[in-house]
């Protein structure tokens, strides 16, 4: 059976990954990571659903065991993808999407070279500011921070294999160019030879 697809999503805050991501996940051909965190929850989210939400200690030890297949800290609170479910999602056949941000997926690149990195960018730095103001769900502190991440981020974000811009309103046609990237993926040559190598048997 051939494995999925790895698929890295990065995006900062006020990219609007999470309403790109629910398009994506609205037909069923790709599986999201949940990741472990140990951020306190947004209102709204759901354990088991948007994160699995665990203590520092915890994550030190899955840290420990390598039950982590990358993980981070970003603004003061770690991050990290679970081996094991990664893992089995891959093996049957399913696309799987991880919501990581750039220093993750800069260590999923290097330890999976053949994942497609994309990287989904608001229109501008000014609208990002904006988006993220109009979001109140943070301290000015905490949007102070996430900017700051963002300058350095973009900086060294040459590794991505694509770029995508999501318009104000256009969300759904994010997701679309994030779709098409993913089926001319499937079709390159160097990832799927078997077609040609067995055209003549
Ligand atoms: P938030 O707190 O806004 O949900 O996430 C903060 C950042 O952490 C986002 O850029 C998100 O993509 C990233 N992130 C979420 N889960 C993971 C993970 O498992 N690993 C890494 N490296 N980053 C993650």
């Amino acid at each position: 059976m051939n494995k999925g697809l790895l698929i890295v999503i990065s995006g900062p805050a006020g990219s609007g990954k999470g309403t790109v991501n629910a398009h994506l996940l609205s037909t069923g051909d790709f599986v999201y990571s949940v990741s472990a965190t140990t951020r306190d929850p947004r209102p709204g989210e759901v354990d088991g659903v948007n994160y699995h939400f665990i203590t520092r200690e915890e994550f030190l030890s899955r840290i420990e065991s390598g039950a982590m297949l990358e993980y981070t800290e970003y603004c003061g609170n770690f991050y990290g993808t679970p081996l094991k479910e990664a893992e089995e999602v891959l093996a049957s056949g399913k696309n799987l999407i991880l919501e990581i941000e750039v220093e993750g997926a800069a260590n999923v690149k290097r330890l999976y070279p053949e994942a497609v990195l994309i990287l989904l960018l608001p229109p501008s730095f000014a609208v990002q500011e904006q988006r993220l103001r109009g979001r109140g769900t943070e301290a000015e502190e905490k949007i102070q921070k996430r900017l700051e991440r963002t300058r350095e981020e973009i900086a060294i974000a040459d590794f991505y294999d694509y770029v995508v811009v999501n318009r104000d309103g256009l969300d759904r046609d994010a997701a679309e160019d994030i779709r098409a990237i993913v089926r001319a993926e499937i079709h390159a040559m160097r990832r799927d030879r078997s077609t040609v190598d067995h055209y003549f048997d």
